[in-house]
């Protein structure tokens, strides 16, 4: 496994829409070592979501974790079928450290996805998972929360160095 650098802010590629993953592919090597270093990279910057593009790959791979019992979500070729609640939420980006703003989000979401064997699953989520997913899916589609932030919330954080 390995690191990768993660694209920020201007790099024009966050603007891109990714590519849906051929199914046949999903198994062999080379998407399976992507998702590794994704799981890895998000984990390392303490994310609670990272999908492809942001390491510079336009795919429609996704990874998340809310901590929740089921582990790491992996989500390729993920289609929000259902949505439903609207909450205002904080969120922030891997791609725009330091920054954080009120968006609204739905409370519920149905996605159907492909898992990293290649299963086709439909999953209902709720709250931050809900969440998480429609920011991630956004990614896909070259949609940044920065578009979506409420006028006004968007608040930069000093890093704290310790
Ligand atoms: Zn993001």
């Amino acid at each position: 496994m390995a690191l990768r650098q993660i694209r920020e802010e201007s790099d024009e590629i966050l603007r891109k829409k990714s590519r849906d993953v051929e199914v046949d592919d999903i198994t062999g090597e080379k998407i399976q070592t992507l998702i590794n270093d994704m799981i890895e990279t998000m984990t390392h910057y303490n994310g609670v979501g990272l999908a492809a593009v942001q390491v510079g790959i336009l795919k429609k791979i996704i990874v998340i974790d809310v901590q929740d019992e089921n582990g790491v979500y992996v989500m390729i070729n993920p289609k929000i079928l259902k949505s439903k609640g609207n909450k205002e939420c904080e969120e922030g980006c891997l791609s725009f450290p330091n920054q954080f703003g009120r968006v609204i989000r739905p409370t519920e979401v149905v996605v159907e996805y492909y898992d990293r064997n290649g299963e086709l699953i439909k999953l209902k989520a709720k709250d931050l998972l809900a969440q998480a997913i429609c920011h991630e899916c956004d990614h896909l589609e070259g949609i940044l929360f920065i578009d979506n932030v409420i006028p006004g919330t968007l608040e930069y954080v000093t890093p704290d160095n310790d």
